[in-house]
């Protein structure tokens, strides 16, 4: 049989040879830096056959920045650490290690609970098995042997994993520690170079709180010592700019254990939100959105017309009032259909577009709350333009527009994913080739760079997923654009067109922002908690020197009018509370001593910068920043 190679040329392999067999017909160097196989944008392991004709791409140690070589790469090191684990702590039952952005983790429920000056320990026993050296050997098994083989040992969730396994099961084995894997994984361990264990944290069985609290161990590895120090270096980064730290420490929002979820906002974090609602209020009105107002409570059977029951019910808070079932909206689109539904509407209405920012509830599972990441409480920036089919077009682009304008005002690269017609579509194929040209022409007018996820788009028409790219080079998902015909119909809505009869309505679901709760959250790392003058919540604070200089100091403040200032008065040295501003990222600070007065003003900037200016300069040039 033969297998075509990167270059398109062909080799000539036996019957049933498997992609280590290629690479060693292809070399001896080769086979032995083989990580994996790459087929057709898939990654198999290196010990499976080949079929004939298949293309192939054989990856190799070299490949040290290649996403799927790291993942192989970082799989096979949760293994080590599993092993490891098992030996330096006997009666521990493994549960899953798979490999995930950036790293790996383990989960496992420990007999005694351990603490973060274990992991050294653990780390120190993957590096004595990478000492030794470890290889990797696949077997597929009957479902039956490996229930069997991990009851034996009380391994319950491997058991609970097979019980609920399908198609084929494999052990991959290493030393002694065989565990129930799909693969792939590296020929042996060493390609591992670097690795390090990152963390602790809980996390439950399957993601449910009802079940058993498991101890996550995370960790990540490469090819290179170099890289791992780097990014080691990132991540320090990233966790000083970890806005669940930011967000208390610059005063701008807490969480409260009577309320998981949902951050209570303090006067400064407000300053940021009431920031970005200007502007969302401002672009609306400039880009022809109506503001509109609906209920955050309804009866169950608005949610059964707009299909969000029974599919998304674990998602809402539910009620009882007037002895029926209620449920709080975890989304704007039925009340926003109720409003357009309230009477009949002509082609000429059309687009309209209904903006509303009401917060919405969702029941997230409480050991997925993450900061203002992940909350209970969203508050999009939400609307449904709502139009004809010609209409769609048009529409789509000015709001792909108006997301690149937004993204510009913070230095957020956007780029977008385009979901695209799945197995289970309604609607002809001539209209989903509209929508998803309509979608893809958009993108393209705006120079937004795209991917597009095949049949990733839901069944009543296709999406854009807007991601942005902050100052660590993160991505992160944001806003969505979405096409609808599905809902209006559901809710019985049509237009009536110029020829006197109703016509089918089309809906776009948008928002930008994506939530409040998750763009500041965002931004807060984005910016390392330093916002740009027009942001920051304090943008001027003065420091009178003495008790004298106090009532000069709130002169000054009222003077500047338009600005939000404040006037740090505590019985602190003038340098503590320098310091103090510095901490909390404060753009501009003024020294008020006996030298200033309106003519002369000590400016210090936020990286240092230090001037001597006019209150008239100081005015002038806070108008540039
Ligand atoms: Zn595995
Ligand atoms: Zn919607």
């Amino acid at each position: 049989m033969k297998v075509v190679l990167p270059d398109s040329s062909e080799l000539e392999l036996p019957e049933g040879a498997t992609g280590l067999d290629a690479a060693r017909a292809i070399g001896p160097k080769l086979a032995e830096q083989a990580v994996l196989l790459r087929s057709n944008g898939r990654v198999q392991d290196l010990r499976l056959p080949l079929e004939d004709g298949q293309k192939i791409q054989i990856l190799t140690t070299r490949d040290t920045q290649d996403p799927d070589a790291l993942y192989v790469l970082r799989h096979s090191a949760a293994h080590l650490l599993a092993e490891a684990v098992r030996r330096l702590y006997p009666g521990t039952k493994i549960a899953i290690g798979p490999p995930i952005e950036n790293g790996f983790y383990y989960d496992f429920e420990f007999p005694e609970p351990i603490g973060e000056d274990a992991l050294e320990r653990i780390e120190e026993e993957i590096r004595k098995e990478l000492a030794e050296g470890r290889s990797w050997s696949r077997e597929e098994v009957t479902a039956e042997e490996a229930r069997r083989f991990f009851a034996e040992q009380g391994e319950d969730y491997k058991v609970e994993l097979v019980d609920t396994a399908d198609g084929p099961i494999t052990f991959y084995t290493q030393g002694d520690f065989t565990d129930l894997c799909r693969g792939p994984h590296l020929q042996d361990s060493k390609p591992i170079k670097a690795i390090k264990l990152t963390g602790l944290a809980g996390a439950y069985w399957r993601g449910d709180e009802h079940n058993t609290q498991l101890t996550r161990i995370y960790g990540t590895a490469f090819f290179d010592q170099a890289d791992l120090d780097a990014y080691l270096e990132r991540l320090e980064e990233a966790k000083r700019r970890d806005h669940r730290r930011l967000g208390p420490q610059l005063d701008l929002f807490h969480f409260s254990e009577r309320s998981p979820g949902s951050p209570l906002w303090h006067p400064k974090g407000m300053a940021i939100w009431m920031e970005l609602e200007k502007i969302r209020q401002r672009e609306n009105a400039r880009r022809g959105y109506l503001e509109v107002r609906t209920p955050i409570i309804y009866d169950a059977e608005t949610f059964y017309i707009s299909g969000h029951f029974p599919k998304y019910e674990d998602l809402m808070f539910k009620l009882d009032v007037d002895g029926r079932p209620w449920a709080i909206k975890a989304m704007n689109c039925p009340g926003h259909m109720l409003l357009f539904g309230s009477r009949p509407r002509s082609y000429k209405e059309l687009p309209l577009r209904f903006a509303e920012p009401t917060p919405l509830h969702r029941d997230e599972l409480s050991g997925t709350l993450h900061g203002l990441l992940r909350v209970r409480i969203v508050t999009q920036d939400d609307a449904h333009i709502f139009c004809t089919e010609e209409q769609i077009q048009d529409e789509i682009a000015a709001v792909v527009d108006y997301a690149r304008y937004l993204y510009g005002l913070f230095d957020l690269t956007a780029s977008a994913e385009l979901s695209t017609r799945p197995d289970n579509k309604i609607g002809t194929d001539e209209q989903w080739d509209m929508t998803e040209a309509a979608l893809e022409e958009a993108l393209k007018l705006n120079e937004i760079p795209y991917a597009i996820a095949a049949g990733e788009g839901a069944f009543y028409g296709p999406k854009i997923d807007l991601h942005m790219e902050d100052s660590l080079g993160r991505k992160w998902q944001m806003g969505t654009i979405q096409l609808d015909s599905q809902m209006p119909s559901r809710f019985g809505l049509t237009y009536v067109g110029p020829d006197n009869t109703e016509h089918e309505l089309y809906v776009v679901h948008r928002a930008l922002y994506g939530s409040f709760e998750r763009f500041i959250g965002i931004l807060i790392e984005h910016y390392g908690g330093a916002f740009p003058f027009w942001l920051a919540p304090v943008q001027l604070r003065v420091i009178p020197v003495g008790e004298g200089h106090r009532a000069a100091a709130h002169e000054l403040a009222e003077k500047l009018e338009g600005v939000r200032v404040e006037v740090d008065e505590r019985d602190e040295t003038v340098g503590k509370r320098i310091r103090d501003s510095e901490i909390e990222k404060i753009p501009v600070v003024i020294v008020y001593g006996d030298k200033e007065s309106d003519e002369s003003l000590a400016v210090r900037e936020r990286g240092g910068e230090q001037s001597t200016k006019s209150l008239d300069e100081l005015r002038g040039y806070l108008a540039t920043l």
